[in-house]
């Protein structure tokens, strides 16, 4: 099942422990006729890790840290260790991943199958920017060695391939530098979308890391008020305790809140909230304690800051059985306001408010099959139930046109809706040819397949 749990699929799951055992079941899946789909984590949103009737090759027990060099920050991995095993490795050395998702819980390979970006994506790129070199097994169980010097080409079509090229085997990434393992936070609280890009546009000079949570239910001159949460790294010698913020039980946050509600029973907590009714009441508390909040700064662990709602498991859940879809655009900085104003006016108006946006800025990267531009992402989670699933999908092609008309991009690792003509025009031709060509090379019998690999480019 994809993370949004839109849609579900079956598949026989294979476990590989090591490269020998996941050449075996390349070698069945040759024999028996079916196509293998990797997975790691299964944190993609919609389809790109599902293999529906065919073989889905789950990689998460290949997870050994396979080299550490504290004084470089090079580390390399297998592709199952998650990004929690890794900078739970790394932090007491005075190192962190220099991108992190949302979530920790996604695996190396499929991070970078995704090219995955952070809150820092304007300034440091994608994860892809960080990998030194990978070892890809091919599905006739060649394994190459890809780097910007070798095998480039590969190297930079693997990495944003969403697993379509081979299979990742070790990832070799430059880790970052810390002094401390707290970042200094600040929240800026931001009356409609026209402040919340003011003050984007000011902080990206100097500022590490900027996300911004919008207010998607408010109308009028409120549209697009929200709040962006700001954080920087401390300079050496300002943490006067690093040896104690560094350790791995001053980043994570304990099991309860308030010392009494188990963080595991939240979602049903949150479960009556996500409707109509209870959505703008929500993003409008949210809203007003920002506000008051507005200037306010503190110190918070990296972890804290970065995967706040892994602390509450399975908070997911409380959007409901059927699921969620995320939308979410990548558009040029100078038209992205309009866009995504329009974005929001246009789901309003058909009655589909997303319960969730976050505002992201990024930077173009050298990855072939990319996302990124110079410019920003909006994440949108629409809520699915049985009776809208329809005009979600409707209303998210009609947002496709008003995107592609901005110059936008979209990213397979949110995606359920894609299609192969939109695909084909964010992406150009000659990209998809050059993809289709390597894959011809790394992989001529096709046995690589995902259902999102099927949707969108067969
Ligand atoms: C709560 C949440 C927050 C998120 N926040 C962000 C964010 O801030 N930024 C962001 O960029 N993304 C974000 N994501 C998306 C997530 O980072 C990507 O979907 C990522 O690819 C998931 O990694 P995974 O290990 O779960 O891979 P999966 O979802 O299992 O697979 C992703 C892709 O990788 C391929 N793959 C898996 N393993 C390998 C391998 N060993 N070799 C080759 N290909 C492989 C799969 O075939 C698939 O195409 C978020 C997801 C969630 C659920």
């Amino acid at each position: 099942m994809p993370w949004g749990k839109a849609s579900a699929t079956m598949g026989w799951v294979f476990r590989p422990i090591n490269s020998a055992e996941l050449a075996d079941i390349f070698t069945l899946a040759r024999r028996e006729g079916l196509t293998i789909g990797l997975r790691g984590g299964g944190n993609s949103y919609g389809d790109a890790a599902c293999n529906e009737g065919n073989i889905v090759l789950d990689i998460t027990r290949m997870k050994r840290i396979l080299a550490w060099d504290a004084a470089s920050g090079v580390v390399t991995v297998e592709p199952g260790v998650r990004l929690r095993d890794l900078w739970e490795y790394v932090l007491a050395d005075g190192w962190w991943p220099p991108v992190c998702t949302g979530t920790m819980h996604v695996t190396m390979g499929g991070a970078a199958a995704m090219n995955v970006h952070g809150k820092n994506a304007y300034k440091v790129g994608t994860i892809g920017d960080h990998i030194l070199e990978f070892d890809l097994m091919l599905p006739n169980g060649e394994t190459i060695t890809c780097s910007r010097n070798e095998n480039d080409d590969v190297f930079y079509a693997a990495i944003g391939g969403f697993g379509m090229l081979g299979c990742f085997t070790s990832i070799t990434l430059q880790m970052k530098r810390v002094y401390s393992g707290l970042l200094n936070v600040s929240i800026a609280n931001c009356a409609d979308l026209g402040a919340m890009f003011a003050e984007f546009v000011r902080r990206v000079p100097d500022d590490d890391y900027l996300v911004g949570w919008v207010d998607t239910t408010a109308t009028g001159a409120a549209t697009g008020r929200g709040e962006i949460h700001i954080a920087n790294y401390l300079e050496p010698d300002v943490d006067p305790y690093p040896e104690q913020t560094l350790r791995l039980d001053a980043q994570h946050l304990n099991d309860t809140l308030f010392g009494i509600v188990p963080r595991s029973a939240m979602w049903r907590l949150m479960r009556p909230f996500f409707n109509q009714m209870g959505v703008p009441f929500v993003n409008m508390a949210k809203y007003w304690s920002s506000w008051l909040k507005d200037g306010d700064s503190y110190q918070q662990p990296h972890a804290q800051f970065h995967f706040l709602l892994n602390y509450f498991p399975d908070w997911e859940k409380s959007v409901g059985r059927a699921g969620l879809i995320q939308y979410q655009p990548f558009v040029p900085r100078d038209k992205a306001e309009s866009v995504f104003r329009r974005i929001l006016q246009i789901s309003q108006a058909r009655n589909l408010a997303p319960y969730l946006g976050v505002l992201k800025r990024h930077r173009p990267d050298p990855f072939l099959m990319t996302h990124g531009l110079d410019g920003y992402s909006f994440a949108l989670d629409y809520q699915v139930t049985d009776s809208n699933r329809q005009a979600v999908i409707e209303l998210c092609k009609s947002l496709d046109a008003v995107v592609l008309d901005a110059g936008g991009r979209f990213y397979p690792a949110k995606d359920s809706v894609l299609r192969p003509e939109v695909a084909q025009a964010y992406l150009g031709e000659e990209a998809i040819k050059r993809f289709r060509t390597l894959k011809e090379r790394c992989d001529p019998d096709q046995l690589l397949q995902t259902n999102f690999w099927r949707r969108v480019f067969t």
